[in-house]
């Protein structure tokens, strides 16, 4: 083409980085490339996508311009580096051939839900994948889950077995094609299909009919088995219950739209574009009264975990007016099953029938659990869909990995600016969990080339991730459990400087050997002070104690010196020799340990106020105590605080106290709630107050496992932003143990 002389040509080279490999990116630059009328070409190499753009300066800044602002819905652009380089003189805009070298960090993109074009040709009677589950391109489709290996191309996914048929190869060789080089490309001909054990005609009729029939079907999903049932049948959510040897934990479900997710739960417009969004977690929503969905499937729980179909097989699976329970496929805690095999093996007395397909699942990866606080997004469980997008990382980090806690496990692979956190990995407390770390583990070293040089683990000498820590041959650091959680939300936040710490939470293990949970620290990432925590209490019995509120009630009501009346609930519940055996613990220091854990308090009040008095999980006390909170109330309890050496003490007698008096009195359980919560909220405010006066800092995290809470964080953050601090909460990981990694990371990498 003829160009003017005045306007000389500049050859640009730009390189994307980010996830823009598998969704998209080159035939978005194409056409792009194509539209400004510009030479030069694009390809994927092993840190992502190169381009060479040659044109007037105008168009190639038109150029960059536009793909900064837009850009392939599923890609995640980090940054683009650019420099000029000698004209060559291209005419035309081409697609060029993949490099791969042995090094690079190209990011792997999370599972994505099905797209809206690819819905729309699912129920297209006209298409060719007319109801085929497993239809794909490159804006939706699984990722993750079937990557074996990088870079990310057909052969080193689980897609590897199938050869694509004639029309799937035209379409991923199409530069302008919907699936050029969706690597999971596939149709019925060519691709993996599902089928019913037993054997059924049609698996998906028949794995509906099983569920109307109130049975347990295992059913394949992206990056696990679920277990599915009629969540508006008592009897159907009860066998599941009883075969599952759970309780009362809540189960999620799992409907076929918003509408429907409306007429079950309170959903406002941060909520809806939550449930819709690419990731399509399950959602934490408020409960509606009276509905069809079952009391069984989340007993005594003010909020339901909601999802929308993410798959196309769920989508061909759940019709509107379906609600199905929709849990991971596991026993207990174990980790979720993956496998065919497995699945028939270890899912066998749980589910009745199975809906089975044949691409194997490379990762195992549990459905994530996010909820909306304050109008943003609150994590619970960080998982399918986000992960292993990584959290960029407040300063440069040498190689390190970090092991996360116990309970909820994930762990952090670090270096340079990325911590790449892993998906949910489950409770650390056997074999199969710690097998499963281990795996994903040497899939991450190898899929990031990340060799770390150090491994960053709590202090807690029992964990399983300590000891597998120490039988590694690499240096070891060790991290306090609350300096972790803080030193994480600090790190999402992009801080620097220290910050007001309130790390609240069931158990950690302290610098003193004794058992902390309700701490006050100042922080940085090198170090920290611990300037206050709850009044110590004993926990009569050790771990035993986090299973029986009523016993922490008793604990708690001895030491602020409240009398064990009959008309205490806790004191009722448990049989009198019970009680003079714990008498005689308490008095005499036996077989106790002293806690200042803060889930430990709320387990107590629960119980004060005839919540619960033993409990089937963990913060089910505290769930229920808060499920019951009259809104309406406005009153607080006091707490004290006390100064010891520059120690701050916060001591819950003087709310004890009022509290058994209101129960005694017969106030109302929804009052007694909103003024505990109420006063704890206020309690951080005023010590937060005291570490100002002192300190000068206003920055003040909030983390651990009890800011799960949303009324407690709610009235917190509302109130610590009154009196003019900065209130960090947790937006990319979550406040419980499943952020503790991206905090022992940091703390590692700032200590080097
Ligand atoms: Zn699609
Ligand atoms: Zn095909």
């Amino acid at each position: 083409m003829e160009r003017p002389m005045s306007t000389p040509l500049i050859r640009r080279r730009l390189r994307v980085s980010g996830i823009v490999q598998g969704v998209g990116f080159r035939p978005f630059v194409y056409g792009l490339a194509v539209d400004t009328r510009l030479a030069g070409f694009v390809g994927n190499d092993t840190d992502g996508v190169f381009i060479e753009i040659e044109s007037e300066a105008a168009t190639l800044d038109a150029f960059v311009a536009a793909l900064e602002a837009s850009g392939p819905p599923a890609a995640r652009i980090q940054r683009i580096d650019s420099e000029d380089i000698q004209p060559v003189g291209d005419t035309s805009f081409r697609i060029v051939a993949s490099h791969y070298a042995e090094t690079g960090t190209a990011l792997v993109s999370p599972d994505l839900r099905t797209c809206d074009d690819c819905l729309r040709e699912l129920h297209d009677p006209e298409d060719r994948r007319y109801r085929y589950p497993f239809i794909n391109c490159t804006n939706c489709g699984p990722r993750f889950t079937i990557t074996e290996r990088t870079p990310y191309d057909r052969p080193n996914t689980t897609m590897q077995p199938f050869e694509m048929c004639y029309a799937c190869s035209a379409e991923y060789r199409e530069p302008t094609d919907r699936r050029f080089h969706a690597q999971p490309n596939a149709c019925s001909e060519c691709g993996p299909s599902v089928r019913a054990i037993p054997p059924a005609g049609d698996p998906i009729a028949d794995a509906r009919r099983r569920i109307a029939a109130g049975e347990v079907v295992a059913i394949k999903g992206l990056g696990g088995f679920h277990l599915a049932c009629d969540a508006a049948s008592d009897p159907a959510v009860a066998l599941l219950r009883e075969r599952k040897g759970r309780v009362e934990k809540p189960f999620a479900v799992m409907v076929s739209n918003l509408e429907i997710a409306r007429s079950i739960s309170l959903i406002d417009a941060d909520e809806a574009r939550l449930l819709t969004s690419r990731e399509r977690p399950i959602v934490l929503l408020a409960k509606r009264a009276n509905t069809a969905v079952s009391e069984l499937v989340a007993p005594g729980n003010g909020y339901l975990g909601v999802m929308l179909p993410y798959t196309p097989l769920h989508d061909l699976l759940i019709e509107p007016g379906d609600v199905w329970v929709m849990t991971s496929g596991n026993l207990s805690e174990e980790p979720i099953v993956t496998t065919n095999i497995e699945a028939i093996v270890r899912l066998g007395v749980l589910a009745d029938g199975y809906l089975v397909h044949d691409r194997d699942i490379h990762v195992p990866c549990d459905d994530s659990v996010v909820r909306i606080l304050d109008g943003a997004e609150y994590p619970i469980r960080r998982s399918r869909g986000y992960a292993p997008f990584p959290v960029p990382l407040p300063f440069e980090s040498p190689p390190i990995l970090a092991t996360g806690g116990e309970l909820k496990a994930t762990f952090c692979l670090a270096a340079g600016y990325d911590g790449f956190m892993s998906q949910h990995i489950g409770d650390m407390e056997n074999l199969e969990t710690l097998d499963a770390f281990t795996r994903a583990v040497d899939h991450f070293i190898d899929l990031f080339r990340i060799e770390p040089e150090v491994i960053a683990t709590d202090l807690h000498p029992g964990y399983l991730s300590t000891k597998w820590a120490e039988r590694q041959s690499l240096p070891v650091v060790k991290v306090q459990h609350h300096h972790a959680h803080i030193a994480s939300v600090m790190a999402e936040h992009g801080v620097r400087d220290s910050v007001i710490g309130f790390s609240f939470d069931g158990t950690g293990y302290g610098t003193d050997g004794t058992i902390w949970g309700g701490e006050v620290l100042v922080a940085g990432y090198e170090g920290f002070e611990r300037v206050g925590h709850l009044k110590a209490t004993p926990l009569p019995g050790g771990d035993a104690a986090v299973k029986s509120p009523a016993k922490m009630a008793l604990s708690y009501l001895h030491t602020a010196g409240i009398p064990w009346s009959a008309d205490l609930p806790p004191v009722s519940a448990l049989p009198e020799t019970e009680r003079a055996v714990l008498t005689t613990q308490l008095d005499r220091g036996i077989n106790t340990v002293p806690t200042t854990s803060m889930g430990r308090l709320f387990d107590a009040v629960s119980a004060i106020a005839g919540v619960r008095q033993s409990v089937t999980y963990e913060a089910q006390a505290a769930i229920e105590f808060e499920a019951l909170i009259d809104r309406s109330e406005g009153g607080a309890y006091t707490f004290a605080i006390t100064e010891r050496d520059g120690l701050l003490v916060i001591d819950p007698s003087p709310a004890l106290r009022s509290l058994a008096d209101d129960v005694v009195a017969g106030e109302a359980v929804g009052v007694i709630g909103a003024r505990f919560h109420r006063g704890i909220a206020n309690v951080i405010v005023e010590t937060a107050e005291r570490v100002r006066m002192r300190t000068g800092l206003t920055t003040v995290g909030l983390s651990g496992g009890v800011f799960q809470n949303v009324t407690l964080t709610h009235a917190t953050r509302t109130a610590l932003v009154e009196r003019d601090f900065e209130v960090l909460l947790h937006r990319l990981v979550p406040p419980n143990d499943g952020g503790l990694a991206l905090g022992q990371a940091v703390i590692a990498a700032a200590r080097r």
